[in-house]
């Protein structure tokens, strides 16, 4: 490993997330120890110049930043739990997708064995990270974040969002439903034109995607309305159930399968 003057960092987690977490410290000259349960997933970052831990004590011990990005938090807590003791003066930043409850348990479990704790939310899929449109909310303690602030804009805009740690994940959530809505109504309308053979590819590329982000460049007037807590016209609403309804007999008639018209229904049903 290359002597930089950069910190030691660890890497706990060495997915398709964490190896990039991981490698962008490595190209950044970070001193870095990773460790991950299938210990040949650490390979290609070792011929980077990375060290790997045999135990995940090893790999607490190296850094006081302990970076933990696996599946969800039982495996957070069963790695983390049985080297408690050896946490106590670093930081743990935990990056796992869980809930704002399951974040700030974990704040106060590792302020009773005296570590500080920073959670994330990652915006942003593996190839991204490091790069421009790669965003990291971060929450809990503002001192621990601010001690590794330049590690941690290797892997893109950081955002601290506040002390409560369970912010990151609620914003990290509220995100990714937005996502997954967009995804399962751009699945729903694949399914109405693929009735009449179009490919989804074509339809994607040509219109969906041009359409979607003219859509999304609404939404801070949408956002404005509710802040205003003004209520929605009537004569929008008019215009919105036709729409929907029309969708929905569409929809039907086309064959479409009843899964992408069932959340149509259901937002015809409730606006
Ligand atoms: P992944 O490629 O499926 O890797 C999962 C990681 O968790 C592996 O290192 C795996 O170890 C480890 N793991 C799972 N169960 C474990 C256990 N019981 N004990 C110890 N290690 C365990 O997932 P990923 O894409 O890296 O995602 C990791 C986290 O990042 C998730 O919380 C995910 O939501 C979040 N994230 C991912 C993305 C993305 O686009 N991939 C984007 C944002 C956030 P093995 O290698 O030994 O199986």
């Amino acid at each position: 490993m290359v002597d930089t003057g950069r910190s030691p960092v660890t890497v706990i987690g060495l997915g398709a997330m964490g190896y990039a977490l991981a490698e962008a410290f490595v190209r950044a000259g970070h001193p870095t120890t990773v460790w991950n349960r299938t210990a040949a997933k650490a390979e290609g970052l070792v011929a980077q110049g990375a060290v790997r831990a045999e135990t995940v004590a090893e790999a607490v011990e190296t850094s006081s930043l302990v970076v933990v990005c696996v599946l969800d938090y039982p495996a957070v807590h069963g790695l983390l739990e049985p080297v408690a003791e050896r946490l106590s003066g670093r930081v743990v930043l935990n990056l796992t997708n869980g809930t704002p409850e399951e974040a700030r348990e974990t704040a106060k479990w590792a302020a009773g064995h005296g570590a500080d704790y920073v959670d994330g939310g990652i915006m942003a899929i593996p190839p991204m990270i490091g790069g421009p449109a790669s965003v990291i909310l971060y929450s809990g303690s503002r001192e621990a974040f601010d001690a590794h602030a330049q590690a941690l804009g290797h892997w893109g805009t950081s955002k601290f969002l506040g002390a409560d740690a369970g912010l990151a994940s609620l914003y990290d959530l509220a995100l990714l439903g937005a996502m997954y809505g967009m995804f399962y109504g751009a699945n729903a309308a694949f399914a109405m034109v693929g009735t009449e053979k179009v490919t989804a590819a074509s339809f994607a590329t040509e219109l969906l995607v041009p359409w979607l982000n003219s859509m999304a460049a609404v939404l801070p007037m949408l956002a404005e309305e509710i802040d205003s807590g003004a209520e929605i016209s009537a004569e929008r609403k008019l215009v919105e159930k036709v729409a929907l309804t029309n969708i929905i007999g569409t929809a039907r008639a086309q064959g479409v399968v009843d899964k992408f018209v069932a959340p149509m229904q259901s937002i015809k049903d409730n606006s």
